[in-house]
């Protein structure tokens, strides 16, 4: 008798990196159960799935409880883009602290092992780079970007008392910046703002000088990453990230020169809390996982422009 498919409940499964994994999951013949609540993600993300019988899909917020049968949860639902995740601080807060106590309220009812979508931004504005997990961050509690940075560390240290007292099964992805298609084209982010101004003809939006840091991971390697995390013994905070690491202004330099159309840098004011720097240290992943990132920017971004263009040219046609 061949093993019954595993079953797995993806929150957030209709955004940018929960419709990407619901893909990868469905395709190696898993059950998916995809819950959210639609504030960021869509029905077309994974539209595609929508009558095949091993998937399910839930309108439902992870801020109220729920009882369902499953095997795996991978814990991602919250806006992660600042303009959304600022839209509403206290829903934001909400999301990450009683959502995170129901899901793993969820796994401790059916036993089900329980993956959390945490992030860098629980390092804050770094002291120390690149950043390794054992460094505890240096996190504002009452900024602008708390209602998700202290969200995010308050759920980790949830996760790790439910394994602790009620011996759950958890892993921690600290996931830092990531990017590609199915992004939101009015996401706020970086690599979307910039792409869609260059399609567009439009100036590339600098905040600040342009001198601070991120190093950006392409979703096809993020989501390898989750999957070998969620099926090894480590139980984290593991980081997950492209560890190459470049200013804003080396970013929309690149993009600018890769632009058909002729466009300038227009410098803005700052924004208010937005880290100096930031660089994973992913020695742990490479040694608990075996992962390291294969797509470089260059390639990751020629395809993600791609995406915006063809959504962009959809748009104007409809
Ligand atoms: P996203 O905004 O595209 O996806 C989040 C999904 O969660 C959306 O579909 C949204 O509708 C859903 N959601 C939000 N609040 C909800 C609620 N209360 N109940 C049910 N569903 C809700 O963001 P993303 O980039 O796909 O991020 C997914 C996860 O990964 C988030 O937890 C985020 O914090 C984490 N993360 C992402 C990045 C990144 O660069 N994309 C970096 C670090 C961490
Ligand atoms: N940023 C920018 N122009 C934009 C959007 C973002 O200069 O149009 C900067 C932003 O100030 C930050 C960096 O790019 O320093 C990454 O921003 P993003 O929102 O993508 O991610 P996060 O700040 O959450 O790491």
């Amino acid at each position: 008798m061949s093993a019954s498919p595993v079953r797995n409940l993806i929150t957030g499964g209709a955004g940018f990196v929960g419709s990407h994994l619901v893909d990868r999951l469905m395709k190696s013949g898993e059950k998916v159960i995809c819950l959210d609540n639609f504030f960021t993600g869509s029905k077309e993300n994974i539209e595609c799935w929508i009558g095949h019988p091993s998937f399910e899909l839930l309108h439902h917020d992870v801020t109220e409880s729920i009882r369902l049968d499953v095997d795996r949860i991978w814990h991602l639902a919250c806006p992660a883009s600042p303009i959304h995740y600022q839209f509403n601080p206290i829903k934001t807060a909400k999301t990450s602290f009683l959502g995170t106590y129901n899901m793993l309220g969820l796994a401790r009812r059916v036993g089900a092992r329980i993956l959390f979508a945490s992030t860098s931004e629980v390092y804050g504005n770094p002291e120390i780079h690149p950043q390794p997990e054992r460094y505890n961050g240096n996190v504002n509690p009452i900024g602008i970007r708390s209602c998700y940075d202290e969200g995010k560390r308050v759920a980790e240290s949830l996760c790790y008392d439910y394994m602790r007292i009620h011996d759950i099964e958890i892993r921690i992805a600290r996931i830092f910046n990531t990017y590609g298609p199915r992004m939101l084209l009015n996401d706020g982010r970086l690599i979307s703002n910039l792409l869609v101004q260059s399609i567009n003809g439009e100036d590339l939006t600098i905040y600040g000088n342009g001198t601070q840091t991120r190093s950006f991971c392409f979703i096809d390697d993020l989501i390898d990453s989750l999957i070998l995390l969620m099926n090894s013994l480590y139980i984290g905070p593991i980081n997950l990230g492209n560890p190459e690491e470049l200013s804003i202004l080396q970013i929309a330099n690149l993009i600018r020169n890769n632009s058909i159309k002729k466009v300038n840098l227009k410098f803005l004011k700052e924004l208010e809390d937005d880290p100096l720097r930031r660089k994973p240290s992913i020695d742990l992943a490479l040694k608990e996982l075996n992962w390291k990132p294969k797509i470089m920017f260059n390639e990751g971004l020629a395809i993600t422009r791609e995406y915006f263009k063809k959504k962009l040219n959809f748009e104007k046609t409809n």
